[in-house]
């Protein structure tokens, strides 16, 4: 993957999450993480090599039909929340659907179920800002779990959370691993990945250690 002015941000980079995998891919800050995040998000294209999503080649796909395959396979959980202000925690994971092709009737019931699963029954019509940095991120967990996604994304997903709330988060997402659904979260912080059970390490650009590669070995 390059950038115009000549940065190559990833090369050689050759990466498969299977099925019920929780991945840590780690690395320093530059290193190509979120790079790395965008291409197997389908929010970027690479420059070269193919990116493959529950079997479909991306090549192919226009602009809107991958943001039809972002909606309907994968999940997205981000530093810093991105919960819309206005909406409650129901509405914010409601929107989790849109592009999902649920009826509007069915959307509430889902939400209210998806914060269920992340422990936030009790929440469901608070605003953002009545909710803890903890809070938040789980309602942010609940609108990525929502539609039953094949892979979630977790991009720094406890950067901006204290310690407790930090921890909480992390054996939220492996909760949910355990329960059936693939994620991988990209982080700087080696704690994290060693707490997870395959780590990718990456760094300029390259995938470097592969803890699934070497125990295959
Ligand atoms: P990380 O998420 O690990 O901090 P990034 O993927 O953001 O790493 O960056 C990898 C490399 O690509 C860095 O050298 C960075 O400066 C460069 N880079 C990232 N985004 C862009 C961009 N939009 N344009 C040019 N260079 C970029």
């Amino acid at each position: 993957m390059a950038y115009p002015g000549g940065v190559t941000a990833l090369d050689e980079v050759s990466l498969i999450i299977g099925e019920g995998e929780l991945v840590a891919i780690v690395g320093p800050s530059g290193s190509g993480k979120s790079t790395l995040l965008n291409v197997m998000g389908t929010l970027d294209r690479p420059t070269h090599g193919t990116v493959e999503i529950v079997g479909h080649d991306i090549a192919a796909f226009s602009d809107r039909q991958l943001s039809a395959l972002r909606g309907r396979w994968l999940g997205f959980v981000f530093q810093q929340f991105h919960l819309t202000d206005g909406l409650s925690a129901a509405e914010n994971v409601a929107t989790g659907l849109l592009y999902a092709g649920v009826s509007r009737r069915r959307r509430r019931p889902l939400a209210v179920e998806a914060l269920g699963r992340v422990g936030l029954a009790h929440r469901v019509g608070h605003l953002p800002h009545q909710l803890s940095g903890g809070e938040r991120q789980r309602v942010a967990i609940a609108r990525a779990l929502v539609n039953e996604p094949s892979l979630v994304l977790a991009d720094e997903p406890t950067g901006a959370l204290d310690t407790a709330n930090g921890r909480a988060v992390l054996e939220l997402l492996t909760r949910l691993n355990e329960e059936g659904t693939t994620i991988a979260i990209i982080t700087h912080d080696r704690d994290i990945a060693a707490q997870l059970p395959r780590r990718v390490e990456i760094l300029d650009g390259r995938i470097v250690a592969d803890t699934l590669m070497r125990s295959d070995a």
